[in-house]
């Protein structure tokens, strides 16, 4: 067991040494959000630099070209994402320093990312060895972005490897999607995601696991927000929704990060909807009881329009004029869809 990767991932990563040894140009590592797959690519990214690799592909840890990746400084490696990633403290302080923009930091992966990158593959390699390029989420790629990688990909220049990863391959180019070979990483079993939650001081892992549909870092991010009051106080509107109870909790909810209240009623509704179709849920398991009464009681077009309008409000949670009255109007229309 290498502690590089995390334990789920110790067997894609023996089936990733049969990819290695015909290293297609661009490789897309696709899977579930939330179960670590930029740290594996990034991890094999440093196994693909390594110039004393070990026999079971994990890269040593001590040579030079391991000492530069790790000190983010390798002049082989480049690593393409939004910069909103750069400045969630996901990545480690190379592009940090910009402290005091205006500009909310962009989710996009924009063309100007992917054209810089020119340069980096027109120089010969420094080390005599392969280019890597890491880029994630793939998805993220605007438009134009997305055009500009492809015609990359198409006349692959020597020596580079592309290592994409999504966590929805329908939102990428089709296009894009044919001229890499796809990996797999899928969730890990219950069992082993559990026992890792619990290695890392999570209580009550068994409900955050379900509320993140299985995705153990979703569930350890979601455990170590400490939102967890704010989150009980919103489903339990959700449960019993009445227009005082709306405001009530619109207003408690002013610490949280919108974007997580929009996602926890969207799966809340995701329940819903799957409660009155199949009598399954899979986020809210404490919430059986409520769900159930609530699914015989609201109408599906009521449902359906709910759906409808917390997903659009998801596309504007990070920019509302006024969060209470954002927060309020996303409750009072759901109050609205169930009565
Ligand atoms: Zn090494």
């Amino acid at each position: 067991m290498n502690e590089a990767i995390y334990p789920w991932q110790q067997d894609a990563w023996r089936q990733l040494q049969g990819v290695r040894q015909r290293l297609p140009h661009a490789v897309l590592f696709h899977g579930p959000a939330g179960i670590g797959k930029a740290g594996f690519i990034e991890h094999f990214a440093q196994a693909l630099l390594c110039e004393d690799v070990r026999p079971d592909g994990h890269p040593c840890n001590a040579c030079a070209s391991c000492g530069w990746f790790v000190q983010q400084s390798h002049p082989d490696f480049r690593r393409v994402r939004p910069e909103a990633l750069e400045e969630d403290g996901a990545g480690e302080g190379e592009e940090g320093e910009d402290k005091k923009k205006t500009k909310a930091p962009s989710k996009e992966i924009k063309i100007e990312q992917v054209r810089a990158l020119a340069d980096f593959m027109n120089i010969s390699t420094h080390r005599q060895g392969l280019r890597v390029v890491v880029l994630y989420p793939a998805e993220a790629l605007n438009m134009p972005a997305s055009n500009a990688l492809l015609k990359t990909l198409e006349e692959p220049p020597p020596g580079t490897v592309f290592l994409l990863s999504s966590n929805s391959l329908d939102r990428l180019l089709p296009t894009i999607l044919s001229r890499c070979r796809k990996f797999a990483l899928a969730l890990p079993p219950h069992a082993d995601a559990l026992a890792w939650l619990a290695s890392q001081g999570v209580a009550d892992a068994d409900g955050w696991l379900s509320e993140q549909g299985g995705a153990p870092l979703a569930a350890l991010a979601q455990a170590e927000t400490g939102n967890r009051e704010e989150m009980d106080t919103l489903l339990h509107y959700l449960a019993h929704p009445t227009v005082e109870t709306a405001l009530r909790t619109a207003d408690k909810m002013q610490k949280v990060p919108l974007s997580s209240v929009v996602a926890w009623q969207q799966r809340w509704l995701y329940d819903l909807f799957s409660m009155k179709l199949s009598g399954r849920i899979r986020y809210y398991p404490r919430y059986q009881r409520e769900l159930k009464g609530l699914s015989e009681r609201v109408p599906v077009a009521g449902l359906l329009a709910a759906i409808k309008s917390t997903a659009e409000r998801r596309g504007t949670s990070d920019h509302p004029l006024s969060p209470k009255l954002f927060l309020e109007d996303m409750l009072l229309d759901y109050t609205a869809c169930c009565s």
